[in-house]
């Protein structure tokens, strides 16, 4: 049995579509693609650090006990940890109890 090559799953963005998306890759030299204008001018690594505004709404969703978490992982395209940790934060910022 061959051995699974270690697959990376890189998250890019479409700074013409304002789109991200995960795109996985054996070769680092393989060309990365919009999958929504199909073009690749546009795609940079993506890096986010604040979150947005219907980001936050998903995450007091959570909160809220209305939504999983895996919902907002899910919608946000962010890690667990990042999730985590900025529920951490939000919950503070609200006022509540962890
Ligand atoms: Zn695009």
């Amino acid at each position: 049995m061959s051995e699974k090559k270690p697959r990376r799953v890189t998250r890019y963005y479409c700074h013409d579509c304002k789109v991200s998306f995960n795109i996985i890759t054996w070769f680092e030299q393989r060309r990365k693609y919009c999958p929504k204008c199909g073009d690749y001018y546009a795609i940079k690594p993506y890096f986010r650090n604040g979150w947005s505004q219907k980001e936050i709404d998903i995450l007091d969703q959570y909160i809220r006990g209305e939504v999983k978490f895996y919902t907002v992982v899910e919608q946000t395209g962010r890690s667990i940890d990042a999730c985590r940790r900025r529920k951490s934060r939000r919950i503070r910022e609200l006022g509540l109890k962890e």
